[in-house]
């Protein structure tokens, strides 16, 4: 079967599978009671490497517009990711020398949870979201957002009103743009002469060591290796300067460009580091990609061995979080009531309601305590010491808890 879907960088016809997760229900449409009884969109789940610029990405099926205007993950619920955001004014402010006189510009803004410490320093600052519910909380902070999707023909209109950033930032929004050429044309516009980007994404070497197969999901649509999104920025006239390695969301990277023109601002030593780490795991050479389905395919027997061993010894298995990666491991799987009887939430939107594809109940974690279940499978696999502690009563009756990623775990 010949693919006709492109690159969204390079053009490049997509012909290389990464992986491939079939059909899947888009991972944050959580199901009310009435819904069950309607149809479910599903959409294929298949990841391609191309060939040419080794951009992982899946192929556009949903218009972006579908995902991304009514959003519901306000980024201010969570205070680690609120302290991280803190963290990084702090540093960009010493680090850029921005006070009163600067302009700083943020992608994707969210609900405000980190230009609001930029305005706490009477640094002038400008979001810019294209989800209104979202974007109107963020105004109701204080934080000036304009509600719209960026991109070349935002940037132009900004700069027409004489804006330019000192500093644009973008976190987790990268790999979410369907149309990246303009997305990056955007920023070249945007950015004074001597301003710097700063954006932060899931990096995909540590998405492949570490077996991260459900943090791929409809809402992103590529997934950067430092030598790709260095190509990606290079050919826009960007030159990436500086870039950490941070724990957030199982491993992410944060890039630091600069206008290529700008040659004040010298490159650090952490790019031909972490350029050289990507050349000898073989980023540049489609044969290391190939490997990755069969691990994923490994996990998937593996679990449903477990799960199909517990359940034949009369085992209850719950779950537990309601998050965007376990609707991909989930349905990828299979596995519905059939092995689980309910997982639990603590976000009380979601309690209710079901899982996307899989329908399976979501209740308040009390549910726990009620229903004693043998074993516990932990889908925010990223949060498990947190959640191993908050729920180590389970220990009381002989309870267990399971781990899917990176490889199946029991711990007693
Ligand atoms: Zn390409």
């Amino acid at each position: 079967m010949q693919n006709e879907s492109r690159c969204r960088f390079c053009g490049e016809k997509l012909q290389f599978t990464f992986v491939d997760l079939g059909m899947s229900p888009l991972c944050e449409s959580y199901r009310s009671t009435p819904q069950l009884n309607m149809m479910e969109p599903f959409y294929p789940l298949h990841v391609y490497v191309c060939a040419n610029c080794f951009l992982v990405q899946l192929e556009e099926y949903v218009q972006p517009e579908n995902i991304f205007t009514e959003y519901a993950y306000f980024s201010s619920y969570s205070s680690g990711w609120l302290k991280h955001s803190e963290n990084y004014v702090d540093m960009a402010a010493k680090r850029f020398r921005l006070d009163a006189s600067s302009f700083v510009v943020e992608v994707a803004s969210n609900d405000g949870y980190l230009l609001q410490y930029f305005i706490e320093r009477g640094i002038p600052s400008l979001g810019i979201e294209p989800a209104r519910n979202i974007a109107e909380a963020a105004i109701q902070k204080g934080v000036p957002t304009r509600i719209e999707f960026f991109g070349e023909e935002t940037a132009r209109r900004l700069k027409a009103e004489g804006k330019s950033a000192d500093l644009l930032l973008g976190n987790n929004v990268l790999a979410q743009v369907p149309d990246i050429n303009d997305f990056l044309k955007g920023m070249k516009i945007l950015l004074n002469p001597e301003g710097v980007i700063t954006m932060e994404f899931p990096h995909l070497m540590r998405l492949m060591d570490e077996n991260q197969f459900d943090t791929i999901y409809h809402e992103h649509f590529s997934y950067f290796s430092f030598i790709a999104v260095e190509k990606i920025f290079a050919a826009h006239g960007l030159t990436l300067f500086d870039v950490e390695e941070l724990p957030t969301h199982g491993g992410s990277l944060r890039i630091f460009a600069r206008h290529s023109e700008n040659a004040a601002r010298e490159n650090g030593p952490r790019v031909n580091e972490l350029r050289a780490r990507e050349e000898a795991a073989g980023i540049r050479r489609l044969d290391s990609y190939g490997d990755f389905t069969e691990k994923v395919k490994e996990t998937k027997r593996k679990l449903l061995d477990f799960l199909i061993s517990a359940r034949r010894r009369g085992k209850s298995v719950a779950g537990y979080g309601a998050p965007g990666k376990g609707n991909t491991l989930l349905n990828y799987c299979g596995i519905r009531m059939d092995f689980l009887d309910y997982t639990v939430d603590r976000n009380p939107y979601k309690q209710g309601k079901f899982l996307p594809g899989t329908h399976i109940p979501i209740f308040s974690p009390e549910k726990i305590r009620e229903t004693r279940p043998d074993f516990l499978l932990i889908l925010p696999w990223n949060f498990k010491e947190e959640i191993m502690d908050q729920t180590s009563y389970i220990r009381e009756w002989g309870g267990q808890f399971i781990v899917p990623i990176p490889e199946v775990r029991v711990y007693a």
